[in-house]
C-alpha cells in the first residue's frame, strides 16, 4: 500500500472522513467503564487462566505494555483463549448504564458532512452498545474494530499461529485506511491515546489527541460552529 499517494482533490475541506477511537474518546473516562474493564480482566486471569489474584493487577499492566492488550498478551504465550469468551467476560459485564445519552455530541456529528468511521480495538458487540447509550448509532458509516483487525484468529489452529492485532501497531493503522478505503493525507483520526496518535502519523493520518473533558467543554459552550470549521482548517501538525 503506498501511501499519501494522491494529489489533492477540489474540495473546501482537507478531510474527506473522520476516523474516532470510541472509549474514552466519545465518552468520558470518568463513567468507570474502562475502571470496570480492568477488574474484569484481572478476574479473567485469576478464574479462566489460574494465574494468582495477588499478581493479576500487575500481570494486566505488564502484558498491557508489551504486547498491546491482555488478550494479545495471553495468546502470544500460549493460552488458548477464545476471544468471543473473552470479550463476553470482560465487556459483556461491564455498567453500560453509566453511559448516558449525549445529544449535543450527536447534534455536531449528524452536522459534519464528511464520513465518519469508528475505529477501535474493542469488540463489535462493545462498540454497538456503546453508540446506542450514546445516542450515536446512526452516526457512523462504518466500524473498524476487533474482528475487523483480527479475521483469522477463529481459524487459527494454536494461540500464537495469529498474534492479535491492534492500536497502536503499525499494521492495525494499515487495515484501517485499506477497510475505509481512505487516503490518509484527508483522513482525521482522533484518539485519546497519544501510543495510538504516534501510529497514525507514521502512516500519513492528520491527528488530533483527544481529551475528552476539553472536548466536551467545547461542545457545552456552544462552540459546535468553530468546532465544525475546525474540521475544515484544523492544523494538527
Ligand atoms: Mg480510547
Amino acid at each position: 500500500m503506498e501511501l499519501c499517494s494522491n494529489p489533492p482533490r477540489e474540495s473546501t475541506s482537507p478531510f474527506d472522513c473522520l476516523l474516532f477511537d470510541l472509549d474514552d474518546t466519545l465518552y468520558s473516562s470518568k463513567v468507570g467503564i474502562g475502571e470496570a474493564c480492568k477488574r474484569n480482566i484481572e478476574e479473567f486471569l485469576v478464574k479462566k487462566c489460574g494465574f494468582p489474584e495477588d499478581k493479576a493487577s500487575s500481570l494486566r499492566v505488564e502484558l498491557f505494555k508489551t504486547y498491546g492488550s491482555s488478550l494479545a498478551g495471553l495468546r502470544a504465550l500460549g493460552y488458548d483463549i477464545d476471544t468471543d469468551d473473552y470479550h463476553g467476560f470482560v465487556h459483556g459485564r461491564l455498567p453500560y448504564e453509566t453511559i448516558k445519552p449525549n445529544p449535543q455530541l450527536r447534534n455536531l456529528l449528524r452536522t459534519i458532512n464528511q464520513r465518519k468511521i469508528i475505529f477501535t480495538n474493542s469488540d463489535r458487540n462493545h462498540a454497538i452498545k456503546v453508540l446506542d447509550r450514546l445516542g450515536l448509532q446512526d452516526c457512523f458509516d462504518q466500524i473498524i474494530c476487533f474482528e475487523t483487525l483480527n479475521p483469522n484468529l477463529s481459524k487459527s489452529s494454536r494461540p500464537d499461529e495469529f498474534p492479535v492485532v491492534l492500536k497502536p501497531s503499525i499494521n492495525a493503522m494499515k487495515i484501517a485506511i485499506d477497510v475505509a478505503q481512505v487516503d490518509p493525507c484527508r483522513t482525521l483520526f482522533l484518539d485519546d491515546n497519544e501510543r495510538n496518535i504516534a501510529a497514525g502519523k507514521v502512516v500519513g493520518l492528520r491527528t488530533v489527541l483527544v481529551n475528552f473533558q476539553l472536548f466536551s467543554a467545547c461542545v457545552g459552550a456552544c462552540a459546535l460552529r468553530g468546532f465544525v470549521s475546525s474540521v475544515k482548517d484544523w492544523d494538527t501538525g
